[in-house]
């Protein structure tokens, strides 16, 4: 804390993964301690952080800051997102390093962590001006990334549109037309089925969890909150899985639809017109919208957590089992607090972690790209069927992992020590580096 200060969600992650990971560091410790593993865990191998100049609508000069945090490289080149959002500063994108080593190490392919972004907020701003501040990001950007040393992608903020200006002007700066970015258009060497990726593979892995514990999706009643890329792909799933998704949400407040979220309205508002969730209830006449945070007081029997992080908190945990919810899976990272997460798992609540159930996401980065190294482009079925076995592969590491050490169910101490025994397992062969 003091060696990192101010930096409380770093502090969060890394509180809850070595208090998780307590039983592995325990037996061995003193192997541990001598080749100084989890002091270099907790140290991203290196932190840029450079200004992002740019010239608005108006001919006025604006300053950002950027960043890339390139956290642990030993299992494959950092892969992680990009996130333009007000709220992001180093600490943040730390967090988000962090959790991101382990989130990839369980996909099982070979990908380190990295995260990075801005405090640029895309929200309200031209096109032109998106474009102009992509263009000045990536000219820094360029200097510390490459297909094999480190491959940025979209998170909160970042679409495709970002992700298009980005590449544009990497290609031009470098001169390569290679898988540098990966949530890249489909003229461009990207991938189908990413956009969906994130959204069906939390419902994958939440619909094995559920069938490991005698329950299906079929007829529950489902709270997502978010309304973005993550929160609408989740909602497609659901829905194409017999469930009902009645609310969603964005930073103003939240929309309750009894009669179950119409999902076309909601892409067009967010996806072609760029507006706010707000409108849904304007269109909808079923629909309710309630301003400020209450989205989980919306009796549900599973609630998926697809905004941003610590928007769950215990009395919001409270509401939910009150209300009868039987699992929590997080679309988004960390997006639970702890005392909220430690909440549910004493009463009963499936709790699936963001680390495992939203790795769909870099999973199918992953994939765009091995097309990308290889030239070829996959089908929507093919990627969709890795996607489904790469989740189920992670639903069983994380439970294994749980049973091993004696916490079956636990979801939570699973993934962290699945994810974590990789990462181990090639830094101490990789010696003190
Ligand atoms: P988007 O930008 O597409 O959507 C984010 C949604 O969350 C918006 O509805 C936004 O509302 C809401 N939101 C953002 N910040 C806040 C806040 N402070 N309070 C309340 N609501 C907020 O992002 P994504 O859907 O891509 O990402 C959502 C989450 O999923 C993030 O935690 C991200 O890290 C995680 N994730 C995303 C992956 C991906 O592939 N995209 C992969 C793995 C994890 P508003 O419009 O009002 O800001």
């Amino acid at each position: 804390v003091e060696q990192n200060p101010g930096e409380c969600e770093f502090h969060q992650a890394v509180k809850e993964v070595l208090d998780s990971l307590k039983l592995v560091i325990d037996a061995n410790e003193e192997e541990y301690r001598t080749i100084g593993l989890l002091e270099r865990l907790v140290e991203p191998e290196r932190v840029i952080s450079f200004r992002v100049p740019w010239v608005d609508d108006k001919g006025q000069v604006q300053v950002n800051k950027g960043y890339r945090v390139q956290f642990n490289s030993a299992i494959g080149p950092y892969k992680g997102g990009l996130r333009f959002h007000p709220s992001v500063n180093q600490g943040i994108l730390k967090f988000l390093g962090f959790e991101q080593i382990f989130k990839n190490s369980l996909t099982g392919l070979p990908i380190g962590g990295g995260k990075g972004g801005s405090n640029f907020d895309p929200k309200g701003k031209s096109d032109r001006e998106v474009m102009a501040f992509c263009q000045s990001f990536m000219t820094e950007l360029s200097k510390y990334i490459g297909a094999d040393q480190d491959v940025p992608a979209g998170d909160i903020g970042v679409g495709a549109r970002e992700i298009g200006f980005l590449y544009g002007q990497y290609k031009r700066i470098t001169g390569l037309y290679e898988g540098v970015l990966t949530g890249k258009g489909l003229t461009y060497g990207g991938s189908l089925v990413r956009t969906q990726a994130t959204g069906y593979g939390l419902v994958y892995i939440l619909d094995e969890m559920l069938k490991n514990h005698n329950q299906t999706l079929e007829g529950k009643t489902v709270v997502v909150s978010g309304s973005g890329n993550v929160a609408i792909y989740a909602t497609e799933k659901v829905q194409q899985l017999g469930g009902k998704v009645v609310a969603l949400s964005d930073s103003d407040g939240y929309v309750y639809d009894p009669n179950g979220i119409q999902l076309d309205i909601v892409k067009e508002i967010k996806e072609v017109r760029r507006g706010r969730i707000k409108e849904y209830a304007e269109q909808v006449e079923s629909a309710v919208y309630t301003e400020g945070k209450g989205i989980w007081t919306v009796p549900c029997d599973i609630a998926l957590p697809c905004a941003t992080q610590n928007e769950l908190d215990l009395n919001d945990a409270k509401a939910l089992k009150e209300n009868g919810c039987i699992a929590v899976a997080e679309g988004a990272n960390m997006p639970t607090t702890r005392e909220a997460t430690d909440y549910l798992l004493e009463n009963g609540v499936l709790f699936m972690p963001g680390k495992a159930a939203n790795a769909g996401g870099v999973a199918t980065s992953a994939l765009e790209m091995s097309q990308n190294s290889q030239r070829l482009s996959w089908t929507a079925e093919e990627v969709d069927e890795k996607l489904k076995g790469i989740m189920k592969d992670i639903y069983q590491k994380t439970s294994d992992a749980a049973k091993r050490y004696g916490v079956e169910g636990n979801y939570v101490i699973g993934a962290n020590i699945a994810g974590f025994e990789k990462v181990v397992d090639a830094m101490k062969a990789q010696g003190i580096v």
